[in-house]
């Protein structure tokens, strides 16, 4: 039996983050991946906050060859209104730009990195079962391509095993997300026509319907990725397959439609629904849950890799001083940082489709410290205290959109 310091299980942002810096510390690394990669995975949006964590593990160097589209803000569209969010403008001190990537890509190349380094990865290896044992040491059961059965014995396990969601299910630790179930319906679309509109490399949101909205992410590549987020409803009142109801949605709105009516697919439509979930811990005896397996909310502001990244980062460090014989306060150490990041996105993607930013994104005048100071959430830095848009996330929000509705317009 193959024995090792730290198992990691999915070789996503989350698990090569993380193989990465408990690698570093000089400590022995398995990861174990179900698929073979590249693969295809939605989440293409970064944000500001990953960038640190990509430096530290020792990415950034090979991510930057890819030559992947530089993001340098979020830009938010409704009719012919704009709310741009420049990252340079930001409140908080942090990175003011990173990448929109097609994940196929910059998965395989944090993958390859590691690889180069000598951390073994495993794909087509699917974890089955585990054993805990009372010193927090475990047995897993994988299974690999040819369906032989494999045991690891490890001193901790990293589970980043994303929408897998290893250790949750196998120890009944999921519990349903208190936001309403959403569904995605995305394609990745030949856009020849990008350079005939404004700053065409831009990511763009654009409002198509009340709850209903589009994310646009051009590629460096020339592709860009399209995707129409609304409810079950929404999607349910739109005739046809799903080839039918994308067309017909890009037919619907007129930038839409200028851009991509007659632009060729590269994939059929996919869709993604009820995504949001979590657990009722993000740590137990002898293992600890990072990236999406922890919690994901919502699409809208592209939290996703950050949370991955953030959190195998943080965990990496707890696990690395864990094994060095050093006690762990899980709680306050992770979990209470990661809920406090996870908290403040959740109240602003609520207050999203409730339409509390609608009214203040798109505000007749804005005042600019307050603009900066949203910047910097929407460029991931939601753990800057001094930002009072993350200290009050809770109540904040609501208070300056009832603020510029009271003024017509001023925020
Ligand atoms: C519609 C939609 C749009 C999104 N858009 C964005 C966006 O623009 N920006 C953003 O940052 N995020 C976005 N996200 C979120 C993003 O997809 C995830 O947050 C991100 O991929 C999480 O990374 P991860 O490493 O935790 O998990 P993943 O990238 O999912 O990696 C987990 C890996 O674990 C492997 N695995 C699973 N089960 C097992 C098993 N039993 N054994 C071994 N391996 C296993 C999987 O094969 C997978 O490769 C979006 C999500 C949705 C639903």
């Amino acid at each position: 039996m193959k024995e090792v310091d730290v198992l990691v299980i999915g070789a996503g942002p989350a698990g090569s983050i993380a193989a990465s810096l408990v690698h570093k510390a000089g400590l022995r690394v398995q990861v174990v991946e179900r698929e073979k990669f590249p693969r295809f995975v939605i989440g293409e949006s970064l944000l500001p906050r990953c960038m640190e964590v990509l430096e530290e593990a020792g990415f950034l160097e090979a991510l930057k060859e890819k030559k992947f589209q530089e993001k340098s803000g979020a830009k938010f569209l409704k009719g012919n209104e704009v709310a741009d969010y420049n990252f340079s403008d930001q409140f908080s001190k942090g990175w003011n730009w990173t990448w929109q990537v097609p994940r196929a890509e910059f998965d395989q190349t944090l993958v390859e990195v590691n690889q180069q380094r000598g951390i073994p990865v495993e794909f087509q290896t699917t974890v089955t079962a585990i054993e805990f044992f009372d010193d927090e040491s475990s047995i897993t059961t994988v299974t690999d391509v040819t369906g032989n059965e494999k045991k690891i014995k490890a001193r901790f396990i990293i589970d980043a095993s994303g929408y897998g969601r290893v250790i949750p299910r196998l120890l009944n630790l999921d519990r349903p997300s208190n936001l309403e179930p959403r569904k995605a319906v995305f394609a990745h679309i030949h856009d020849p026509e990008r350079s005939n509109f404004d700053e065409p490399n831009r990511i763009l949101i654009v409002t198509y319907a009340p709850g209903t909205w589009v994310w646009i992410i051009p590629f460096s590549t020339g592709i860009t990725s399209v995707g129409f987020v609304g409810s079950f409803e929404f999607f349910d009142s739109i005739e046809g397959d799903l080839d039918q109801k994308f067309k017909t949605l890009i037919a619907g709105n007129d930038y839409l439609k200028r851009r991509f009516e007659k632009a060729a697919l590269v994939f059929q439509p996919r869709k993604l629904e009820a995504w949001s979930a979590t657990t009722d811990k993000f740590y137990g005896k002898g293992f600890v849950l990072t990236g999406n397996v922890t919690e994901f909310l919502d699409p809208i502001f592209s939290s996703g890799v950050m949370f991955a990244a953030v959190s195998s980062q943080l965990a990496s460090h707890a696990v690395i001083k864990k094994l060095s014989g050093k006690e762990v306060n899980w709680d306050s150490e992770y979990t209470r940082v990661i809920q406090q990041g996870v908290d403040t996105f959740r109240s602003y993607v609520m207050a999203w489709y409730k339409g509390t930013l609608d009214t203040i994104f798109f505000a007749k005048e804005k005042n600019p410290l307050v603009v900066r100071q949203i910047c910097s959430v929407l460029a991931g830095y939601v753990w800057d205290m001094e930002n009072p848009y993350v200290k009050g996330h809770a109540t904040e929000l609501r208070r300056l959109a009832r603020r510029i509705e009271q003024t017509q317009g001023v925020g």
